[in-house]
């Protein structure tokens, strides 16, 4: 894999844990999406959902899409997706396996 993919994968993680409350990452259950509110301070939301072409056992930032603006400029990574895939590992948000794949 690529490392500097690994690289940024590694710093939105330890983004994530460092400022990831319980506040910024919900399950938006009539959007069928994970929301993450902007670090900026827009107080703006970004929501995530399963990638459709993606697989289970697919790295974090593989499985989600995000609507933010790195995700526009082709970037893979970025802290929204290190969020919930934190949340995951915690057992607090809906697993992937809960919930409907975009674009299915
Ligand atoms: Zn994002």
């Amino acid at each position: 894999m690529n490392p500097r993919l690994l690289e940024a994968a590694k710093r939105a993680m330890s983004k994530a844990v460092r400022s990831t409350f319980e506040e910024d990452v919900l399950w938006d259950h009539d959007k069928q999406a994970w929301r993450v509110l902007s670090a900026t301070g827009s107080g703006e939301f970004y929501f995530l959902r399963i990638n459709a072409r993606s697989k289970r056992g697919d790295p974090w930032w593989v499985r989600l899409v995000c609507t933010c603006p790195a995700a526009d400029s082709g970037l893979d990574v970025c802290w929204h997706k290190a969020a919930v895939a934190l949340r995951w590992r915690r057992g607090k948000m809906p697993k992937v396996e809960e919930a409907r794949v975009y674009g299915e």
